[in-house]
């Protein structure tokens, strides 16, 4: 047996060992290994709501009016994933309902989805004083939150809205400029960053950008 052959076998010695190590002890047929996270068959997106609770579980409680939980379709295709609310999703309690989520409504109908047909939600559910930057130990702790809502929405595509939101969940620092209307990965799920809507208002020559992410998408979505 060459080198090459003994390679392959040990790779698949340690990828068997890997899934029985996952709790997969047959691989009767193909669709047995695990491509992607499961969907969340079980768990709803009320689920979800009903275990986050009055959420005290980091320091913006005590500054947030209202939880900012994601509003949208359970089914989506598409979920757009932001940073976090500002004032007018503070009060009102849900995402993108400002400026700038007036913005994304254009931008979601620029490809002929009504906004009701996409899921939207935020990297942190509470707003930061002054709308800062959210830091890591409040990224932290809405993380599983926002994780468990991918997971039972399992949207073919998340759109990543602007640097924070495309970098939080990419696990990386490269800019937004490299990162965006690129195809990235999470959990098997194709993730698009482009710009902010915000980043949008005051840079318009910059939609010509996100019209061709957003071209992209929708051409992901069709052929899908
Ligand atoms: N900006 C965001 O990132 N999210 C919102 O919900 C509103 C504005």
């Amino acid at each position: 047996m060459d080198e090459t052959m003994n390679e392959l076998i040990s790779d698949l010695r340690t990828y068997l060992e890997y899934i029985k190590g996952m709790g997969i002890t047959s691989l009767s047929a193909a669709e047995n290994v695990p491509k992607k996270a499961p969907r969340s068959e079980t768990l709803t997106l009320a689920d979800v709501r009903t275990e986050l609770g009055d959420c005290k579980r980091c320091k913006l409680h005590r500054t947030r009016k209202t939880i900012v939980f994601g509003e949208g379709n359970e089914k989506a295709t598409l979920m757009f994933i932001g940073e976090g609310p500002g004032y007018d999703e503070d009060t009102q309690g849900r995402p993108f309902v400002g400026r700038a989520g007036q913005l994304l409504t254009k931008i979601i109908e620029s490809i002929a989805l009504p906004r009701e047909e996409v899921y939207i939600a935020n990297i942190i559910k509470c707003r930061p004083p002054q709308n800062r930057n959210p830091e890591p130990d409040e990224i932290e702790s809405c993380n599983p939150f926002l994780m468990k809502q991918i997971r039972v929405i399992q949207p073919k595509i998340i759109c990543a809205l602007g640097t924070f939101s495309a970098q939080t969940l990419l696990k990386t620092d490269t800019k937004i400029t490299a990162l965006r209307g690129k195809l990235h990965d999470l959990e098997g799920i194709k993730v698009i960053p482009t710009y902010h809507p915000a980043f949008l208002l005051r840079n318009p020559e910059r939609k010509r950008e996100v019209w061709e992410d957003m071209k992209k998408i929708a051409e992901l979505l069709n052929n899908a």
